[in-house]
């Protein structure tokens, strides 16, 4: 690991913002690209945004969000959940699944996240939560 950052935040809506304004402000001495930090924005915000309306739907809690600089320009992000947890995971990743229609949630949250990043892991318990770790 070169650099990191690691920080807390309660499952508020607001924070799918801070969190991308972090994660930008962090990541500028890698130099990404502008298309590079707009997609990473885009995952970061999805995945936190799924910790605040799905994995604390019934009670609120902390999402923990990591940024690492890796050797070889390589940027890993992880965000973690205590929440609800995710029962099949294969099946909530899959394009259009969602638990949430009635909100007018699409389910392309994880498209999103696997077509923006290079590499997408979600591990997630249920009653225990959710680790999406994410690689560009
Ligand atoms: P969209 O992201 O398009 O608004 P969505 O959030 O339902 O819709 P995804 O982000 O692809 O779609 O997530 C699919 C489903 O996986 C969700 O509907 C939810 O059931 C489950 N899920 C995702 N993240 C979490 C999480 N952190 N905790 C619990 N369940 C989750
Ligand atoms: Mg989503």
């Amino acid at each position: 690991i070169l650099n990191e950052i690691k920080f807390t935040m309660p499952s508020l809506s607001v924070n799918e913002g801070a969190a991308r304004a972090v994660v930008s402000s962090f990541l500028i001495q890698a130099d990404p690209t502008v298309e590079e930090l707009s997609d990473i924005r885009t995952a970061v915000s999805e995945a936190v945004t799924n910790a605040v309306v799905h994995g604390y739907r019934h009670e609120k809690g902390n999402i923990e969000l990591t940024v690492r600089l890796l050797p070889n320009r390589v940027i890993y992000i992880r965000v973690r959940d205590k929440g609800c947890g995710i029962a099949d995971v294969e099946r909530a990743m899959e394009p259009l699944f969602t638990t949430a229609p009635e909100e007018e949630r699409s389910g392309l949250g994880f498209s999103v996240m696997q077509s923006f990043m290079d590499k997408l892991r979600v591990r997630s318990a249920p009653g225990k939560g959710t680790t999406v770790t994410m690689r560009k």
